[in-house]
């Protein structure tokens, strides 16, 4: 197949500054959770981007200082010539493509606590540090400013040396120094740094020219910018300071990445937010300069990335997530299959490896973190390594998965499903108030199941163990998935709530099959990520009165690493949801729920004419346990595995599922032990410490 001409213009290559990228796929920075512990890792995860045809590919945020320690998240480091060689290794590894590597250096300020260097952070005024911790960053004089220079300098001249093509200056997502000096509410400096846009705007003009001075003969010199903090008057407003800021900087870079801050409101979830949200706050800035432009907005479109171009909005294609679900997207769009981008559903998973410093992960793409490690690639799957037949039982995403990757193997795959519809959980999920792009986990696994030739697909089948003995495969994948809980046990009850046997109480399997619970509703959420506040969302469409009871501190409280918490919490409050913490519910009887003060053990009691118990889930594994008593049946039906895999195995993240199903088919007639994996060991130095690092 070949490219679509109407593409075309994404396969233009584009000068910046002193280099040239060979078309318009640019891989802004993004964080992974490896950052420096794991620069083989990373090395690699950027290569089979690099492979996968982006023009242009970056690191995540590299610090440039002890004073910029951002522990105990992992992210890139550049605080000395030691660090060199470990990030050299992914510029060379992007070159062998013709890719550009980018660097994204910076200096944290007052967005870190310095937990393991124990420097004392510094900003432009005194001020708590961004996160709560009991931290306060110091003001910084003007010989910490003449410092703080020389260290951004000294960088960009590592980052050269390491041969990276673009040199990041970056003040972006309310984190680096020289964001915070642009914001009046964290800059109330008397001196020529502070007061007047123009002060505030000087140290990001010093910079960029710093670094154009000591790297731009042959680097590109690259600005990411926060145009908009959706703060009103408080911050950073793109109609406003955002505009003139560029205005008084526009040639200076030689690109300008631009994008709407916090992180939060840059790498929003699909849920609140489409393809293209930017663009609203982004476009003005190719008005103001004649550099190229590179934004964001979770595109995965061929047709909205060129209507981006030719409109005038950018001039790179600028992605985090759409690369992370599909390394080979360009490359995708290059050859005419554009059915097979893997196209990421805004769920932010990807975001949470962050937040708990693990390696990259991601729903859609399986292998995303794991190409070092355990040689994952997401375009090529090892041969099969038998010429036994698989029956896959269950087609959520555990089974669509384990089914697709094993047919790309080479087995012959028989994917039996109870319903009349594939997708499992998904299906019923992605039904619910702003989940429909998680529909895409099923649909593309479905569109590339569907023309192979070794795949059988069977809807309408609930297998019994007997049918299975019967069938006779080679190897058995039972992918039967979980139910939610109606008793209340989960993590705050270890038992049963008394009354929870009631006809009143819902689970959310219930509610997604479309039975209808009555106002007033309660639901009981000890679940602390999307379900229970979604329910809320679909019971208020009932036109339902709702309260949403947990027994955390927080609502939603794992949402938070997916950056979600805050819009969770507003679209709730917006919808008059009634929100009751830190309670947990002790009898539910005669239309009444009792509740308990996890705190205090005060007693309250609320009216429920219907409570839905969010709290946990059980595997469906009764088939597993009568089929794995049998071993001579199964010896005698021919299987010689059988595998419980996905929710059925244990209930979690839908990433969770998919990831186990790639896993199981990749290790399917494997003599490799599958939880062991390449690890990048600690370098033990002989002796001493060095010397002249001692006291
Ligand atoms: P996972 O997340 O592990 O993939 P899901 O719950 O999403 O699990 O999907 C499990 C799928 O398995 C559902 O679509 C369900 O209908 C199907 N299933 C469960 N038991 C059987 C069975 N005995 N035969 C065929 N399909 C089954
Ligand atoms: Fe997209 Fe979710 Fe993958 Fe992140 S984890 S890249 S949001 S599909």
């Amino acid at each position: 197949m070949s490219r679509d001409p109407r593409f075309d213009i994404l396969f233009e290559p584009l000068k910046i500054g002193p280099v040239t990228a060979k078309n318009r796929f640019f891989q802004v920075p993004h964080c992974n959770g490896m950052g420096w512990t794991q620069p083989q890792g990373l090395a690699e995860l950027r290569r089979v981007k690099a492979e996968g045809g982006w023009g242009v590919i970056c690191t995540e945020e590299v610090e440039i200082h002890p004073s910029s320690d951002c522990s105990p998240y992992h992210e890139g480091r550049l605080w000395s010539d030691l660090d060199i060689p470990a990030l050299a290794l992914m510029a060379e590894a992007v070159h062998g493509y013709d890719a550009l590597a980018g660097i994204e250096i910076m200096h944290h300020g007052p967005s870190c606590a310095n937990y393991d260097s124990r420097e004392i952070p510094i900003g432009p005024s005194h001020r708590p540090i961004t996160y709560y911790s009991p931290v306060q960053a110091r003001a910084m004089s003007k010989s910490d400013i003449r410092e703080l220079r020389q260290w951004h300098r000294q960088a960009a001249l590592r980052a050269k040396r390491a041969e990276f093509d673009i040199v990041y200056v970056y003040a972006s997502h309310d984190l680096g120094l020289p964001m915070h000096f642009l914001q009046r509410r964290k800059n109330d400096r008397g001196d020529e740094y502070g007061g007047s846009l123009e002060n505030r705007v000087r140290l990001l003009r010093e910079l960029i020219e710093d670094t154009k001075d000591a790297v731009g003969d042959r680097c590109a010199v690259a600005v990411r910018l926060g145009v908009e903090e959706l703060l009103g008057a408080d911050g950073i407003v793109s109609a406003e300071e955002g505009r003139d800021i560029v205005a008084m900087l526009a040639e200076l870079p030689d690109l300008w990445d631009v994008n709407v801050s916090s992180w939060a409101n840059d790498s929003v979830t699909s849920r609140f937010k489409k393809e293209g949200y930017q663009e609203e706050h982004t476009a003005f800035v190719k008005s103001l300069t004649s550099k190229p432009v590179v934004g964001v907005g979770r595109f995965t479109s061929p047709d909205t990335m060129v209507s981006q171009i030719r409109r005038g909005v950018m001039d790179f294609i600028g992605a985090a997530r759409p690369s992370i679900a599909d390394p080979f997207l360009p490359n995708k769009i290059n050859e005419g299959r554009t059915d097979d981008i893997r196209e990421c559903i805004g769920c932010n998973i990807c975001v949470s490896s962050d937040y708990s410093s693990s390696n990259l992960r991601c729903t859609q793409n399986p292998t995303m973190g794991e190409e070092w490690r355990r040689g994952w690639h997401p375009e090529k799957i090892p041969a099969r390594g038998s010429d036994k037949t698989l029956l896959v039982v269950g087609a959520g995403p555990a089974g669509l998965e384990a089914a697709l990757a094993a047919a790309k193997r080479g087995y012959e795959v028989h994917l039996a499903e109870a319903g009349s519809e594939l997708g499992g959980r998904v299906l019923h999920e992605s039904s619910l108030p702003g989940l429909i792009e998680w529909g895409r986990v099923r649909e593309w696994r479905i569109g590339q199941l569907l023309p192979m030739s070794n795949v059988s697909i069977y809807r309408d089948s609930p297998l019994s163990a007997a049918d299975i003995l019967e069938f006779g495969a080679g190897h058995v994948a039972l992918a039967t998935g979980s139910h939610w809980r109606r008793d209340g046990v989960g993590r705050a009850n270890g038992w049963a709530i008394p009354g929870f046997n009631s006809a009143d109480v819902f689970t959310p399997d219930d509610l997604m099959k479309g039975r209808r619970p009555r106002g007033p509703v309660v639901i009981f959420d000890d679940d602390h990520y999307y379900m229970a506040n979604v329910l809320a969302e679909r019971c208020v469409e009932l036109g339902l009165k709702v309260t949403l009871v947990t027994p955390a501190v927080q609502v939603a409280s794992w949402a938070g690493n997916t950056l979600e918490s805050t819009s969770i919490l507003k679209r709730l409050m917006t919808l008059d949801v009634e929100l009751v913490r830190h309670h947990n519910i002790t009898r539910f009887v005669n239309s009444t729920l009792h509740l308990r003060c996890e705190i205090t053990g005060r007693h309250l009691e609320l009216p429920c004419q219907s409570l839905i118990n969010v709290t946990a889930r059980l595997p469906d594994d009764a088939l597993h346990t009568e089929l794995s008593g049998q071993d001579t049946a199964l010896r005698e039906a021919g299987i010689s595995t059988l595998s419980l895999i996905g929710d059925g195995l244990a209930p979690g993240t839908i990433a969770a599922a998919v990831y186990q199903g790639h896993k199981f088919a990749r290790y399917l007639d494997s003599e490799l032990p599958p939880h062991e994996y390449a690890r990048e060991l600690p370098l033990i130095q002989l002796g001493e410490p060095p010397h002249t690092l001692k006291q």
